[in-house]
């Protein structure tokens, strides 16, 4: 599996096979060869200069268009009809219904049917007209003496729909010469941050464009002009983030949610019925999954494949890689992550977890299985610890596949009391646990409370969607500088190319200058959206993408930290820690070898010293210069990676200072840092 997953890279041939939904068959409805079907395809693109639309017709009224069947407008032949209701339909399947018909129609018959290709034009074409209906939304709000705001003038671009445009994180351990192990001459010709600003701030005001996208601080502040020699520091000051946070989300604030609990425990069923049932995935699509799943003898997986995307997950029924979507609460504006449970991609749980502020444990209810998923070798502990020990406090227990055990009340007691116990020692408090009865494969429980007499009888707290909602908003660190961890790199139309990743600390507008550390390089923000949603401006706890020019992305490898020039993270290799020791079976000594889990990379690393051991609560040293280090110790350790990584202390960036130690497939310790040595 790629990491470096494009999202106009979807395969829609894949879904071309599934003629007998999509489009028609050639074989069945004109009972000609394929090979006969195929001269003729080449022919007619030869012969019929009518596949591209007449010129006029692209200036036809919307309306006009919509109620006019393409059939009798392009003068197709039957063969092309088809083609061009298949091409229609994979449209849609991603832009749902956010653009007219004809909008459509003429996209596949400019690109000969090609879906993919179609839907760039049409997305291209409709950031270009939202730009310039920003500019004019705007040039207007001037003239009128006021600011508006872009999300009250414009309306949503494209709809973030669950199929194939889904935004994916998680990393392959890459290999040496992708990581550059062994260092690129790039990386040592950087130089300090000091002499990149240097070196880069002159262009800086040429580079920016337009400013009307800085006059956001609201009615009292003029439109800013660009000034020569203004740094980019200086012209972020104008934003109220804060504000406009509060009215870009319409009043909701934003929770990053990562869903974990054991393979098999029906994550991806949960939250994918769950999606269906907000809206967030049409009919049309769940009706496709649910033939495709039958046809491949999965059907109980059909709600899953909202979230399991990829061939390899569907083939084996787990979950690989880290999905991404979006669904809203009453309150809440949800970024969903749906991470593996399989332990074999415990490395990308971290990755989803590490990014999230609040969690959903999901635990199969049926007898046996949250004994397997619970014991050792179960990944129900292991996430728990996880999530905790990378920031997550509040957690929603949802009770899963209590159809399976009739809705016992005994059951759900039963699992409260066992994972409630562990829970706490784990460090979550009592309060800030719920527990959720739920059937992800029926439904109940998740978007509405149960009628069902059997739940009812026993039951009447919040649905899963409410539990959901009810989570404490989290504390964005929005005045402290910029600092985006990438989680993806990937090329896509046009000049640069994206990066995505959660925004930990401070914002960024387009036009910024940033630096990437390690290598220690700087390039320009030059486009940013937010699921699929071009802004101007985004802010810690959005996961964005980036589009930057003027560094090559050979450069850029996920776990690179994209930060404020003037205020940079540092990259080191060696740096002190606190380490709390899980579970281990070997003591740890000096020299040990382990895989630093932090943000979105792993990295080998050594336990390069054994500094003290410190007492679990007052942190006072017990212990100087210990030999080894055993189970549940708390130590001051020295670690050595073989790369450097960019790394804050934790007193100055909670989110970036913390860390997870894995040994042989296990997570043997959690760690905060302390002290940045080189
Ligand atoms: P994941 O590995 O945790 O993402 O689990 P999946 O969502 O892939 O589900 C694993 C299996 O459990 C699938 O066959 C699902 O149909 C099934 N499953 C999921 N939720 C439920 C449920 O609430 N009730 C029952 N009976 N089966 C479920």
């Amino acid at each position: 599996m790629s990491r470096h997953r494009n999202v106009r890279g979807y395969n829609y041939d894949e879904d071309l096979d599934d003629d007998d939904l999509y489009g028609q068959s050639v074989d069945d409805d004109y009972c000609i060869s394929p090979a006969t079907a195929a001269q003729f395809i080449y022919s007619s693109r030869q012969e019929r200069p009518n596949v591209e639309p007449p010129l006029e017709e692209e200036e036809m009224e919307e309306d006009e268009a919509i109620h006019t069947s393409p059939t009798l407008t392009h003068n197709l032949n039957p063969l092309d009809q088809g083609k061009l209701y298949s091409c229609l339909d994979l449209m849609r399947a991603v832009l749902g219904d956010a653009m007219p018909e004809s909008v459509l129609t003429q996209a596949a018959l400019r690109c000969a049917f090609d879906p993919q290709r179609a839907l760039d034009a049409v997305l291209s074409n409709n950031s270009e007209d939202i730009k310039t209906r920003k500019e004019k939304a705007k040039t207007k709000d001037r003239e009128a003496g006021q600011c508006q705001l872009d999300s009250e003038v414009l309306p949503k671009v494209a709809r973030m729909t669950v199929s194939g445009k889904k935004q994916t994180m998680g990393f392959d351990v890459p290999s040496t010469e992708e990581n550059g192990v062994v260092p690129s001459p790039s990386v040592h010709r950087g130089g300090s941050p000091d002499d990149m600003t240097m070196k880069t701030s002159p262009e800086t005001p040429s580079k920016r464009p337009e400013t009307p996208s800085k006059g956001f601080g609201g009615a009292e502040e003029p439109p800013s002009v660009p000034t020569p020699g203004r740094t980019p520091g200086k012209a972020k000051q104008q934003l109220n983030v804060r504000a406009e946070l509060e009215k870009r989300q319409g009043g909701k604030s934003l929770l990053n949610l990562v869903v974990i609990g054991h393979v098999d425990a029906g994550k991806s069923t949960l939250m994918g019925h769950l999606l269906y049932l907000l809206g967030n995935v049409n009919k049309r699509t769940m009706h496709k999954y649910e033939q495709e799943s039958k046809k491949a003898g999965k059907a109980s997986f059909a709600y899953a494949w909202v979230l399991d995307e990829t061939g390899e997950e569907r083939n084996r029924g787990v979950t690989m890689d880290v999905g991404m979507t979006k669904f809203e609460t009453a309150s809440k504006v949800v970024t969903l992550m749906d991470a593996p449970g399989h332990k074999d991609f415990i490395p990308n749980m971290i990755t989803g977890a590490a990014q999230a502020d609040v969690a959903v444990l999901v635990v199969d209810a049926s007898r046996g299985e949250f004994e397997a998923g619970f014991e050792a070798g179960g990944q129900t502990r292991e996430h728990g610890l996880l999530v905790r020990s990378l920031g997550v406090t509040q957690l929603a227990v949802a009770v899963n596949k209590m159809d399976q055990v009739n809705w016992q009340q005994e059951r759900f007691k039963e699992i409260i009391s066992k994972l409630g116990h562990f829970l706490k020692q784990a460090g979550f408090k009592d309060s800030d646990v719920f527990y959720v009865p739920t059937s992800g494969l029926s439904g109940e429980n998740l978007t509405t409370r149960s009628s069902a007499l059997a739940l009812t009888s026993w039951y009447s707290g919040p649905c899963l969607l409410e539990q959901i909602d009810y989570f404490k908003p989290p504390q964005r660190s929005i005045e402290k500088p910029f600092r985006l961890c990438v989680s993806d790199v990937f090329k896509d139309q046009g000049s640069g190319f994206c990066v995505t990743g959660k925004i930990e600390a401070g914002y960024i507008q387009t036009g910024d200058r940033v630096l990437a550390m390690p290598p220690n390089e700087t390039c320009t923000v030059k486009g940013i959206s937010l699921h699929d949603d071009p802004l101007d401006w985004a802010a810690a706890g959005d996961h964005v993408s980036l589009t930057v020019t003027g560094m090559d992305i050979i450069k850029i490898n996920v776990g690179c930290v994209f930060c404020d020039i003037k205020e940079p993270i540092r990259a080191c290799s060696r740096f002190r820690a606190r380490v709390l020791l899980f579970n281990i079976e070997v003591p740890i000594t000096q020299g040990f070898p382990v895989v630093l889990h932090y943000q979105t990379i792993s990295e080998p690393a050594t336990i390069r010293k054994l500094v003290s051991v410190l007492h679990k609560s007052s942190g006072e040293v017990l212990k100087k210069k210990p030999k080894c280090l055993g189970k549940g110790m708390n130590a001051m350790v020295e670690i050595q990676t073989q790369r450097p990584v960019a790394l804050e202390l934790y007193k100055d960036f909670k989110e970036l200072g913390r860390f997870m130690l894995r040994y042989v497939g296990s997570t043997i310790a959690a760690g905060v840092v302390t002290e940045i040595k080189e």
